[in-house]
């Protein structure tokens, strides 16, 4: 039976268990959040979704819809079934943490992705191997002919979603990423709630 929307407060995470052929859909409520996204394998969280060697099974640094993304096994883990946004999805950039916002210039505690990323599973009585480089959605990281990066605002739209597909038994983990210092959330620098729903 399908569940109840669950929400992903601005700038926390939350975990939830799905089974292999599960499907969850993702939505940018407000249209302008990145969501960091993780899965790990429930049987052994020191399997996980791992960009690096998704990015060679996919042969880009851009998922696209029918994508499989891959453990650190190389098994698939996690299909890209659709996407109502332009596919606009970073795979490059590291969760933030204390230390990028230390560099930012912050003083005392900031929310991050790596801490949301620990929370979220803690309250499933987990904790995490790593922090896995996280599969960002939305998040807006243009690659120049020349490899550069920079960090845009999201091009997504309110109400956006994509659909994922479970491949194995996974935990799957989101934080909707706290960065206020730059505008990678927007242009307004406020982070948003998020939500998703398990389709079946
Ligand atoms: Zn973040």
């Amino acid at each position: 039976m399908a569940a109840e929307p669950v929400t992903i407060p601005a700038r926390l995470g939350k975990a939830a268990r799905l089974d292999a052929g599960q499907s969850l859909k993702l939505t940018n409520t407000h249209g302008s959040q990145v969501v960091d996204t993780w899965a790990f394998v429930a049987a052994d969280k020191s399997e996980f979704m791992s960009m690096e060697h998704s990015r060679v099974a996919i042969g880009g640094v851009f998922p696209h819809v029918g994508d499989t993304m891959v453990t650190n096994r190389r098994e698939p883990i996690l299909t890209l079934l659709e996407d109502s946004s332009p596919g606009i999805h970073d795979t490059l950039i590291a969760a933030c943490d204390r230390y990028r916002y230390e560099m930012l210039g912050c003083e005392g505690h900031h929310d991050s992705c790596t801490d949301n990323l620990a929370a979220a599973l803690g309250e499933m009585g987990m904790t995490p191997p790593e922090t896995p480089s996280p599969w960002n959605m939305w998040m807006n990281i243009p690659v120049g002919a020349d490899g550069s990066v920079s960090f845009e605002a999201p091009v997504s739209s309110p109400g956006d979603y994509v659909t994922l597909r479970a491949e194995r038994d996974i935990v799957i983990v989101f934080s909707c990423c706290p960065q206020d210092m730059i505008p990678i959330n927007g242009a307004d620098c406020v982070p948003k709630e998020c939500h998703f729903k398990i389709l079946n």
